[in-house]
């Protein structure tokens, strides 16, 4: 089997550890092999083929931990005025405008463009939430043979919701459950996870359908949580008890469960969520574009909730999303000192990977999956083992990527992304906004 040794400036193998200067990485296959001086590795793998990149930092490639790929489709939409909320924003904007309108052909080119834009952002595995109700069946098989195409590794799910009817509702579960079972078949980088929407569009029975056709599976259920003050007032009022107790009142939490916003949750229920190991996505872009408030991150943290990060299919430049989740917190607390750039390389991620389920994604480690990037240093002032954190997550970009490989594989490679024709991606999606937006007020 042929061996690859890359050799950068820098290791940062393990964002919770320091990085090592001068330390490069073994890849055989879709492996990492091992970690180690340059010199220790052309001693030990003498025949093995050697990739120079000392002008580059190596890290382990970025998980987004939740997106909604279709969301590109919504980008500059016209609007007779802006949502005045979030129940607004979902009720007169995002359901019937973008996802009651989506079809296949429009969700293969969103596809195609996100998979595009991730490989340009350093992320190499994530989470996807599909909702479309007039797409299924057959939704996610869709978008699997566009996310197979273009080698990154996608964790799909469709996001069943009861708010068109029952039998939709079900349909939508059984999207799901059928798709777990097809790709655990086929193996492969793409995988299926349980989903349904909220407390506030789900049934109690509903949500405890779809929790058993995730445990029958060992499969992981996500939901939307708290994105904003409705989903509590409404469990206030209806069931007396905010959503996480009411969850906790159901018997479905547990370290199965992945958690998307968690914006609007208090010091009882963050409590709940570190007790029974709830998984936390964070988007703080997306929670500023709906208005949703601030979530309590660095609380969470503090709980021990292993918090990940997502782009929301709202801004993808992942470096922004990263920045948004040091940054804010620090505003908010009145304290710089919150959200060290280590931690937030850490959310973005080994916790995204953990997340989602992965027990080989999100460090470079031998055994681990050759997920990785290579970033240029040439920032302006030195880069050092004590701000190399700092130095990467304040001033660098997607367009400083000069690699980005997973499993083994280079999807970008010179700062060029490999086997796409971009002009024909982009055409294919802007035809299909285009005609989305047909059917909007303008
Ligand atoms: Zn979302």
């Amino acid at each position: 089997m042929a061996t690859t040794l890359l050799l950068g400036a820098m290791l940062w193998a393990d964002t919770m550890k320091p990085p090592h200067p001068g330390w490069g990485v073994a890849i055989e296959d879709d492996r990492v092999l091992a970690t180690a001086p340059h010199a220790q590795l052309r001693t030990d793998f003498p025949d093995a083929s050697v990739i120079e990149a000392t002008d580059c930092v190596v890290t382990p490639a970025f998980v987004n931990a939740h997106h909604h790929m279709y969301g590109v489709l919504a980008h500059g939409i016209p609007l007779e005025k802006a949502p005045a909320g979030f129940w607004p924003f979902l009720k007169e904007f995002w359901w019937p405008l973008v996802e009651d309108r989506l079809t296949h052909d429009w969700i293969a080119a969103a596809t195609d463009w996100a998979c595009l834009e991730m490989v340009r952002n350093g992320i190499t595995t994530f989470y996807d939430c599909l909702e479309a109700p007039y797409a299924i069946p057959g939704a996610l098989e869709v978008e699997a043979q566009v996310v197979r195409r273009r080698g990154v590794r996608g964790v799909l799910s469709f996001e069943a919701t009861e708010r068109v009817s029952a039998e939709n509702g079900a349909l939508g579960l059984r999207e799901n459950a059928d798709f777990i079972d097809h790709c655990r078949a086929h193996g492969g980088l793409v995988s299926g996870m349980m989903c349904f929407h909220t407390t506030f569009t789900c049934s109690a029975d509903f949500i405890h359908r779809a929790f058993e056709l995730a445990a029958e599976r060992g499969a992981r259920t996500h939901m939307h949580l708290s994105e904003g003050t409705y989903e509590p007032e409404y469990c206030l009022s209806r069931y007396g008890m905010r959503p996480v107790a009411y969850y906790e009142h159901l018997g479905v939490l547990g370290q199965h469960v992945l958690a998307s916003q968690c914006v609007q949750v208090d010091a009882a229920e963050i409590e709940i969520l570190a007790r029974r190991g709830v998984h936390v996505s964070h988007q703080p872009l997306s929670n500023c574009e709906v208005g949703g408030g601030f979530a309590p991150v660095p609380e969470m943290l503090e709980a021990g909730v292993n918090v990940a990060l997502g782009t929301d299919g709202y801004m993808n430049n992942f470096f922004e999303v990263m920045r948004a989740a040091a940054l804010i917190p620090k505003a908010r607390l009145q304290d710089p000192g919150v959200m060290p750039a280590s931690v937030v390389w850490t959310m973005a991620t080994q916790n995204g990977a953990r997340a989602l389920g992965f027990t080989d994604v999100g460090i470079l480690a031998p055994g681990y999956q050759a997920d990785l990037l290579l970033i240029t240093t040439d920032v302006p002032t030195p880069l050092a083992t004590h701000n190399l954190a700092d130095q990467l997550l304040l001033w660098r970009n997607p367009s400083h990527l000069r690699g980005v490989m997973c499993a083994g594989r280079w999807l970008l490679c010179d700062g060029k992304v490999i086997g796409m024709d971009e002009n024909a991606v982009r055409g294919r999606v802007e035809e299909a906004a285009r005609r989305l937006w047909e059917g909007s007020i303008a």
